[in-house]
């Protein structure tokens, strides 16, 4: 005779289904996200540590990937890049990756996450670092187009419904102190990390003009430079507090102008600059610069405060040559190495050539 299950005698039943329920709490503590969280930021705590102890000298290259084409000219193109010095890759993907916790907000293409896993372990294969990058607070639009975050959440915006078409404003930024905008970028964040394996994490912040906007009801009156640093507090808080992973940034909103004798392109002229002093000292700032200067304060300055440095410059290779041989001549162990930013003017296949890097990161071998 069959038994059905609901046919079984009661005293036969509950031992069953004690150890079914048993079973499933020991499997869910395992298997839950936070408990794989936990275990994988214990790891990968541990590669970063090795990996900076046989890594003296960051010898970088900052660049855009966008799609799975992309990912895959970067595998192909990681051991010339390899050839010629580089230990490190930057990678912004921005909004452009297979986000599952929020597929609304995945770009146009994407990289999926199979791809990202594979570049991942071409780096590891070469012992270049991997640190993906999502623009956070700032560079949210660009020209006419509103990135994904602020199209489908309009609410998280800082100048809510204001400057249709993006006219007369550089790039729309996420309002720091909306109560629903962490939870969805920690989420997106820590998809990153899991797909590209990373162990550091780059959250842009460069050129953010829009803070502390009259359009804003939380942060109308209020002190750019708390709210800057409140937008970093946080973002460190889940980063380094609860994934352990390392945090880069750009610089320029740290920088005061007027003092430094900068551009309000490469430093701040719109109050931000006062969040230096009330941020984590662990956060890596990339201090990123334009052109040709005798001397570039900035990088004395923040290695005065206590900040680990990663000089990073662009092109032509005279500007290049005179940030990097500036920065060279600097001893101190918090200064650590160079950063070679390429901003699309050079595609993917021809970074290993392009003289801004082939030609100033050999000088850093020997440091
Ligand atoms: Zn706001």
């Amino acid at each position: 005779m069959r038994h059905s299950v609901l046919a079984r005698p009661v005293f036969r039943r509950w031992p069953r289904l004690v150890c079914l329920t048993l079973l499933a709490a020991v499997l869910a503590l395992v298997f839950s996200p936070q408990q794989a969280n936990a275990e994988t930021a214990g790891a990968r705590a541990q590669r970063a540590k090795a990996w900076r102890a046989e890594n003296p000298v960051w010898r970088g290259v900052h660049l855009a990937v966008n799609s799975d084409a992309e990912a895959d000219a970067l595998g192909e193109a990681l051991p010339h890049l390899r050839s010629v010095g580089v230990n490190v890759v930057v990678a912004e993907v921005n909004y452009q990756f297979e986000f599952k916790s929020h597929p609304e907000l995945r770009g146009l293409s994407f990289v999926s996450k199979a791809r990202a896993q594979a570049l991942a372990g071409v780096g590891r294969s070469l012992d270049i670092r991997l640190i993906p990058e999502l623009n956070c607070l700032g560079h949210q639009s660009w020209k006419q187009s509103t990135a994904p975050l602020l199209t489908r959440h309009p609410e998280f915006d800082e100048t809510p419904g204001q400057f249709p078409g993006n006219k007369d404003i550089y790039c729309r930024s996420w309002c720091p102190q909306h109560p629903g905008v962490n939870p969805v970028v920690f989420a997106l964040i820590d998809e990153l990390v899991e797909g590209f394996g990373a162990n550091a994490f780059h959250v842009g912040m460069d050129e953010v003009f829009l803070i502390a906007s009259e359009h804003c009801p939380r942060c109308k009156g209020g002190d750019p430079a708390k709210l800057f640093a409140k937008a970093i507090t946080d973002l460190h808080g889940h980063l380094v507090g609860k994934r352990k992973l390392e945090m880069l940034m750009w610089g320029d909103r740290l920088l005061d102008a007027k003092a430094l004798g900068y551009s309000e392109w490469e430093a701040a002229k719109n109050g931000t600059a006062g969040a230096l002093a009330l941020i984590p000292k662990d956060i890596v700032i990339c201090d990123w610069h334009y052109g040709k200067q005798e001397k570039y304060p900035s990088v004395p300055w923040l290695l005065g405060q206590g900040f680990q440095v990663w000089p990073s410059g662009w092109q032509p290779l005279e500007a290049t040559k005179a940030f990097s041989d500036f920065a060279l001549q600097e001893k101190n162990p918090r200064l650590l190495g160079y950063l070679c930013t390429t901003w699309g003017k050079v595609p993917i296949t021809g970074v290993a050539e392009w003289p801004p890097v082939m030609q100033v990161l050999h000088d850093w071998e020997s440091r």
